[in-house]
C-alpha cells in the first residue's frame, strides 16, 4: 500500500442513529435537512424503480439542463458527480501533480486534505480564527490550488466576494465549496463568468435534502468541465438519484419554503444559545451553528448523546482552539429539546 494511504486519518462521518440502542434519537450531527422530500420527489422515486435494471445515460443531460436553468449558466459549464465529495476528488485528480502546493485555510471541511494528500501535494493550512479569511496567504504560498468553503463548515460564516476575487487573482485554481449556499444570502457562482480558474462545487445533500441519494455538481469554465467529465465515474449517479434530483429542482418552491423555516429556527436557536452561560455560538449563514464551550462543562457532548441527541464534536479540528460542537438546525421541537438540555447541563 502507498505510504500516504497509511498516514491519512479516516474521514470522520460522525455518529448515526443506528449506533444507539434507543429509539427516537435526534440527529443534529450531520447537517441534513430535517424535513421530508416534496410529494413530486417521492412520486418520482417510486416511478423510477421500474427502470433500475437500466444504466442511466452517462452524460446526465436532463439534470444538467435543469441545473442550467436553476443557476443561470450554460449546460457545458456543469459537471455532475456522486455527491460533492466525488467532485472534490475529481478536481484533485485533474489538477494536482506531485508536490504541487495546495492551500486549505482552516478551520474547514476535512475531505479536501484527504484527496490532496492522495496526490502527494504539499499542503498549507493558513489559519484564521473563526474562518475570517484574508487573502495574504496566497502571496506566501503561491498555490496551484486553494480550497475555500462559503458558508464554511464548521464555522457557518461566508467569505467576502472581494477576498475570493483576490485569491482567484493569485492562485492558479480555486475551489469554492458552496454546499450550504442556499441557506445564505449570496452565491458567488456567477464569478465563473469572470474567472476561468474558479470551480464552484455544490450538493443536493443539504438544501434539497437528498443526502441519501448522493448527487453533487460542479460549475466552472468549459475547459475544466470537459476534463472533469472525462475522469469522473461514468455512472456516478444512480437512476433514482438522477430522477429525484431533477424532481427536486422542479419543486424548488417547496424547498425554498423549508429553507425559510430552517433560517428562522437558526436565528431563534442562535439567540437562545447566546443566553446559556458557558456557550458561545458563532453567527451562521448555513443550516448549523458552531458552538464554543467556554466554561468547563464536563462531558457536555456525551451527556447530550446519553439523552439521545447527536451533535458533532469538532474539538481538535485543525484551526479550532478549545472545546467546540457543531449542531444542525432541526425541527422546532428537536431544537427545543436540545435547548432545554443545554440549559440544564450548563
Ligand atoms: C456536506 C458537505 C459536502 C457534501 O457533500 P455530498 O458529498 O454532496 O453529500 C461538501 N462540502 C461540505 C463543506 C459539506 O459540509
Amino acid at each position: 500500500m502507498r505510504e500516504v494511504v497509511k498516514i491519512i486519518n479516516p474521514y470522520d462521518p460522525g455518529l448515526f442513529p443506528e449506533d444507539f440502542e434507543k429509539p427516537d434519537v435526534i440527529q443534529l450531527g450531520s447537517n441534513e435537512n430535517p424535513y421530508e422530500p416534496s410529494e413530486e420527489v417521492k412520486r418520482t422515486y417510486i416511478q423510477s424503480l421500474k427502470f433500475i435494471r437500466l444504466y442511466p445515460k452517462s452524460t446526465y443531460d436532463i439534470l444538467k439542463t435543469e441545473l442550467s436553468k436553476y443557476l443561470g449558466v450554460e449546460r457545458d459549464e456543469i459537471s455532475v458527480g456522486c455527491g460533492a465529495s466525488e467532485l472534490i476528488n475529481c478536481v484533485c485528480m485533474a489538477l494536482l501533480e506531485e508536490l504541487d502546493k495546495v492551500a486549505i485555510p482552516v478551520p474547514c471541511y476535512t475531505l479536501y486534505a484527504i484527496y490532496a494528500m492522495l496526490r502527494n501535494a504539499q499542503i498549507y493550512y493558513p489559519q484564521f480564527t473563526g474562518y475570517k479569511l484574508k487573502s495574504d496567504f496566497v502571496y506566501d504560498v503561491k498555490p496551484k490550488l486553494t480550497f475555500l468553503c462559503s458558508p464554511n463548515n464548521p464555522t457557518g460564516n461566508t467569505i467576502k466576494r472581494k477576498v475570493i476575487e483576490e485569491i482567484l487573482e493569485n492562485s492558479e485554481y480555486v475551489v469554492l465549496d458552496e454546499a450550504y449556499v442556499e441557506f445564505s444570502s449570496t452565491s458567488n457562482v456567477n464569478l465563473i463568468e469572470e474567472f476561468d480558474n474558479l470551480i464552484v462545487i455544490r450538493s443536493f445533500s443539504k438544501f434539497f435534502g437528498l443526502a441519501g441519494m448522493r448527487v453533487g455538481y460542479l460549475v466552472a469554465d468549459r475547459k475544466i468541465v470537459e476534463g472533469i467529465e472525462k475522469i469522473r465515474l461514468p455512472f456516478a449517479i444512480s437512476y433514482p438519484a438522477l430522477r429525484t434530483a431533477v424532481a427536486a429542482l422542479r419543486s424548488v418552491d417547496y424547498y425554498l419554503n423549508l429553507k425559510e423555516k430552517i433560517v428562522r429556527e437558526r436565528e431563534r436557536v442562535y439567540e437562545k444559545l447566546r443566553k446559556i452561560s458557558g456557550l458561545e455560538p458563532y453567527p451562521s449563514e448555513a443550516n448549523f451553528i458552531l458552538v464554543k464551550v467556554t466554561r468547563e462543562v464536563d462531558d457536555l457532548i456525551q451527556k447530550l448523546l446519553n439523552e439521545g441527541i447527536i451533535v458533532r464534536d469538532v474539538t481538535g479540528l485543525i484551526g479550532l482552539d478549545g472545546k467546540h460542537f457543531r449542531v444542525t438546525i432541526g425541527k422546532p421541537e428537536e431544537n427545543d429539546r436540545l435547548l432545554v438540555l443545554l440549559s440544564k447541563f450548563c
